[in-house]
């Protein structure tokens, strides 16, 4: 049997679409095997979201070609979009695909095999070690796609929540990111394809479905009036599915009917990322984005009277060009009224071709190492403050993998400061990172992946912990459709149980 390797840099796009990609080569008759071990392909799925984020991908191609220089490798991906020629010089780079056809890949894969090897069948095996031979190119011009390249992910091979691709491009341009130019445009997954895909993952026993994008929220831009309102009550209708998860929204696409939708939903997580960037206006225009700091508070405000336990979480970028002490304690300040309950914080880093990048007034590092320290803290802080509302009270989990120390993994399932007894960790619809000890007699397979009723005991941090109460879901309920595995059972790479429970 043929075998093929991945291995995948980046964003939560990326990991989807290298399930995708995977499922075309196992119909093709492909084993999965690990990227460090000897395999006839690989796929580097790319990622060029930062300077290093190039490096890295660089790194990992080579490595592929040491590790078998006799097989086909392919690179896709951002990066792939981005700089084909640079990729195709690459010693032992057979492929270069670009981030539109990356469903094609097999059969490039196949041609590439055919062509190096005319007289063997597959598996490639007497490719010359340093490959000589020119690599091929199937990158064209991104940004005149206009049609989402559709791709079936029924299941997982080791998550307990399903991502769900919605939609593909972003039509933002903010300054500082390459992404449009990397993605192209929004083209949205037609609602009936989004549906179905839905319905099987809730019928492969996933609890929860986050649904993903590279602009989650520009969903339907390109659909004639259906928009990402239209497309959340639509997918409130699979009787199995139990959470649905919007990954990112930016502030400007919330309007007066998707916070009626939510409002209403009973399956929506009460959650939103809505990445604010920065709190001054000054600084929202020359990042080119489509809100002042009046309209987004505004529409968090909106959004806590029809919700009132909302958790908001987002994405500060510190030290972008221009960016004052005066400006920068505005952000802050903003920050703390508009009582997130986590931020990412990311230290402004200039991505060559970005207008950003050429702008004068960059930071020092100096500066946006202390801010960015500042706004660490302050997240830690509101963490604490958001996940003290909840204490005492119970909470829904559904348990992802055994909880572990985090400066202790092989200590898998061990409890906090020692406690005794198999933990699980999990996340509540409001995203709070809950860890729980399972009871004597409760098996921790039967509950992974299902929705538990946990009482939060102790606010820590980063985690909660809390006392599992009861299973709401049981994976019985299931109806499979045969050769699908159920949720958090018998996925490859599925956590490992052995631990002492009780
Ligand atoms: S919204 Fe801005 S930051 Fe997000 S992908 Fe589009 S251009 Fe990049």
């Amino acid at each position: 049997m043929p075998t093929v390797a991945f291995h995948t840099l980046g964003c939560k796009v990326n990991f989807y679409d290298t399930e995708a990609i995977w499922r075309r080569f196992q119909d093709a008759g492909y084993q999965q095997v690990d990227f460090e071990t000897e395999a006839d392909v690989y796929v580097i799925n790319t990622c060029t979201v930062t300077n290093t984020g190039d490096k890295k991908s660089r790194q990992m191609i080579r490595r592929a070609v040491r590790t078998n220089p006799n097989a086909v490798v392919a690179v896709t991906g951002c990066y792939a979009q981005m700089a084909p020629d640079a990729i195709a010089a690459i010693a032992g780079v057979d492929l270069v695909v670009g981030n539109d056809r990356k469903t094609k890949i097999v059969d490039l894969v196949a041609d590439v095999q055919r062509e190096q090897n005319p007289m063997e069948s597959m598996p490639l095996s007497n490719k010359p070690v340093g490959d000589t031979l020119t690599a091929q190119k199937s990158v064209g011009n991104i940004l005149k796609t206009r049609e989402f390249e559709e791709m079936d992910v029924p299941y997982f091979e080791d998550r307990t929540r399903a991502n769900l691709k919605i939609q593909d491009g972003c039509n933002n341009f903010c300054t500082f990111c390459i992404i449009p130019y990397a993605r192209g445009l929004i083209r949205s997954r037609t609602p009936e394809k989004v549906v179905a895909q839905a319905q099987k993952l809730a019928k492969a026993g996933y609890r929860e479905i986050i649904l993903t994008g590279i602009h989650t929220g520009g969903y339907g831009a390109d659909l004639n009036g259906y928009r990402l309102s239209h497309l959340l009550q639509d997918l409130e209708q699979i009787d199995e599915l139990y959470r649905i998860r919007i990954s990112s929204i930016e502030a400007s696409e919330i309007d007066d009917m998707l916070i009626d939708v939510l409002g209403r939903s009973t399956k929506v997580c009460r959650h939103l990322h809505i990445p604010l960037q920065a709190g001054h206006n000054q600084v929202l225009r020359k990042m080119n984005r489509h809100y002042t700091v009046e309209d987004y508070a505004a529409k968090i405000r909106k959004l806590r009277e029809a919700l009132p336990e909302l958790a908001v979480t987002s994405d500060v970028i510190v030290g972008f060009p221009g960016e004052t002490d005066a400006y920068f304690d505005d952000t802050e300040q903003l920050i703390k009224d508009l009582g997130f309950s986590q931020l990412h914080v990311f230290p402004y880093s200039p991505r060559k071709g970005t207008p950003a990048a050429k702008f004068t007034d960059q930071v020092s590092n100096a500066v946006k190492e202390a801010r960015t320290e500042r706004l660490i803290a302050l997240s830690e802080t509101l963490v604490v403050d958001y996940a003290t509302t909840w204490l005492g009270r119970s909470v829904e989990v559904i348990p992802e993998e055994p909880y572990h120390l985090p400066d202790a993994p092989e200590r898998r399932g061990e409890g906090p400061m020692g406690r005794p007894g198999f933990w699980l960790m999990g996340h509540t619809d409001t995203y709070l990172k809950v860890a729980f000890r399972v009871p004597e007699g409760v098996e921790p397979e039967k509950i992974m992946g299902e929705v538990c009723k946990v009482r939060l005991t102790d606010v820590s941090g980063s985690f909660q912990y809390g006392e599992f109460e009861s299973q709401i879901t049981v994976a019985e309920d299931l109806q499979l459709d045969g050769n699908t595995p159920a949720a958090g059972e018998s996925f490859a790479g599925t956590p490992s149980f052995q631990a002492d429970a009780g």
